[in-house]
C-alpha cells in the first residue's frame, strides 16, 4: 500500500479501495444500458472470468505497490539524472513522457513473446465492456514497472510519479466500452473507446494497431494507427480464442506454448526467438495440443441455473471480501494478509473451475472452508479456535464422500 500518500488516508484506511465499488457501479450501468438497447455486450462466463482476473491483480497490488514504490524511490535517490521541480511545464512533460513510455511498453508487449505471455491475458476476452478493463495481471504490472523506471531515472520526484500513474491507471477503464461512439474532434488527439476497440479486435486489418493509452499521437507518429471502420465490425479476442476459463491456464498458457516451442526449436538463435521473437513465431497448433493433453472435454457453454446463481453469488462475495481486504489492509497483520490472500486466490480459481464444471472444485471448496476458519484462528489465536479448526478438518475428511456427492448434486455439476 502507498503508505506515504497521507492525503489519501485517514488513519490507516485505504480509500483507494473505493475504486472497486465505483467501477462495479459503472459496469452495472453499462450492463443495464446494453439490456435496454438489446445489445449483447455482456456474456456471463466472460464477465465473471474478466472480473476474476481483476480481483487477483487488485489483491496482488496490495503487496506489490509499496515494493514498486520503493524501487522507484531507490532509483530516484541514487541514479536521478536531473533534479526536476514540479511546475506546469514539468507536469506537462511528465504526462507526455509517461504516455510515450506506455506506448512502447504496450507495443513491445505485443511484439515480444515473453512480454506477450503477460499481456495476452488482457486480450483473451471475446466480450468488450468495462469488465475487460479489469482484466489485468500482476505480471503486466511487473513488466510495466521496468518501463516506468525511466521516470525517476530522469529525475521526476516520486510524488509526481504517483499522481501521473494514477491517471494512467484510471483513464484506460473508460476506453473499454462499446457504448460510446465517435467523439468528433477528440478522436484526433485522444485514445477513444473507438480507437481501443480496434486494438482489441482480431480482424486482420486491425491487428497490432492503436497501442496508445491517453494520446493517439504516438500511433500516428510511429505508423500503428488505424481508424475503426463501419464496414469492418470489430471481432474481439485473440486470433485463436482460448478454450478455457481455468484461471491458471488463462495466466500461464502462453508460457507453456513458449516452452514447447523452445524445446522444439533447433539451434541457439531459434531457441532465443521463441522467447524474444514475435508471437507469430509460435505455432498456433501448440495450444490446441496442450489443451487436449491437459483438459478433458470441451469448453462448457451451458450451466444449470443453480450453478450460475452459485457462481454469481461467489463472485459477488469475493469482490466484497476484496473491497474490505483492501480498505482495512493496513490494520491486518502478516498472518491475516497471507491467509486472506490465499483465500481470495483460491476462491477465484474455484469460480473458474465451476465455469468449466471441473471435478477438482470440491476439494478446493473444502480448502476454502478450512482457510476461512484459519483466518478466524489467526485473528483470534486461542486453543479453542485451533481445536475447532482441527475438529472441522477431521470432520471434512471423515464425511468427504458424502459432502462431495451432496455438493455436486446440489449444483448439478455435470462432470463429476
Ligand atoms: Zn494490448
Amino acid at each position: 500500500m502507498i503508505s506515504n500518500l497521507d492525503f489519501m488516508q485517514t488513519e490507516k484506511l485505504n480509500f483507494l479501495a473505493f475504486i472497486i465499488p465505483l467501477f462495479l457501479l459503472l459496469m452495472v450501468m453499462e450492463y443495464g444500458y446494453s439490456l435496454k438497447k438489446q445489445k449483447r455486450y455482456y456474456t456471463f462466463d466472460e464477465s465473471i472470468s474478466n472480473l476474476n482476473v481483476g480481483i487477483v491483480e487488485r489483491m496482488c497490488d496490495m503487496f506489490s505497490v509499496s515494493l514498486f514504490y520503493f524501487f522507484f524511490v531507490w532509483i530516484y535517490q541514487n541514479f536521478a539524472l536531473f533534479q526536476i521541480e514540479a511546475n506546469i511545464w514539468t507536469w506537462l512533460l511528465l504526462f507526455l513522457f509517461t504516455d510515450f513510455l506506455w506506448y512502447w511498453y504496450h507495443r513491445y508487449s505485443h511484439e515480444i513473446n515473453l512480454l506477450w505471455a503477460a499481456h495476452v491475458v488482457h486480450h483473451q476476452s471475446e466480450d468488450y465492456n468495462f469488465t475487460v478493463a479489469a482484466r489485468i495481471t500482476i505480471f503486466q504490472a511487473v513488466f510495466r514497472s521496468l518501463f516506468w523506471a525511466f521516470i525517476p531515472l530522469l529525475g521526476f520526484p516520486p510524488f509526481m510519479m504517483t499522481v501521473i500513474l494514477l491517471v494512467h491507471g484510471v483513464y484506460p477503464f473508460f476506453s473499454h466500452t462499446q457504448t460510446i461512439g465517435h467523439l468528433g474532434i477528440l478522436e484526433k488527439i485522444l485514445v477513444t473507446p473507438s480507437h481501443h476497440r480496434v486494438h482489441h479486435s482480431s480482424n486482420e486489418i486491425y491487428l497490432d494497431k492503436n497501442y496508445g493509452d491517453i494520446l493517439i499521437i504516438w500511433d500516428k507518429l510511429f505508423g500503428t494507427f488505424i481508424e475503426e471502420k463501419k464496414e469492418e465490425p470489430c471481432v474481439y479476442g485473440l486470433t485463436k480464442p482460448i478454450q478455457r476459463y481455468t484461471f491458471l491456464w488463462q495466466h500461464f498458457h502462453y508460457l507453456f506454448e513458449i516452452g514447447v516451442s523452445f524445446q522444439r526449436a533447433r539451434g541457439f538463435k531459434n531457441k532465443m526467438r521463441t522467447i524474444f521473437g514475435r508471437p507469430d513465431d509460435i505455432q498456433p497448433e501448440i495450444r490446441a495440443e496442450l489443451e487436449e493433453r491437459l483438459f478433458s472435454g470441451t469448453k462448457q457453454q451451458v450451466h444449470p441455473k443453480v450453478l450460475s446463481r452459485y457462481i454469481l453469488f461467489q463472485s459477488i462475495l469475493t469482490m466484497l471480501l476484496l473491497f474490505f481486504f483492501l480498505l482495512f489492509g493496513n490494520y491486518l497483520h502478516i498472518g491475516q494478509l497471507t491467509v486472506g490472500g490465499v483465500f481470495i486466490l483460491s476462491s477465484v480459481i474455484c469460480i473458474g473451475g465451476l465455469l468449466e464444471h471441473e471435478r477438482w472444485v470440491f476439494p478446493l471448496e473444502m480448502t476454502r472452508l478450512f482457510l476461512l476458519l484459519l483466518f478466524v484462528a489467526v485473528s483470534f489465536p486461542s486453543a479453542m479456535f485451533m481445536g475447532a479448526i482441527l475438529a472441522v478438518g477431521l470432520l471434512q475428511l471423515c464425511a468427504y464422500r458424502i459432502l462431495q456427492s451432496r455438493y455436486t448434486s446440489l449444483l448439478h455439476l455435470q462432470r463429476s
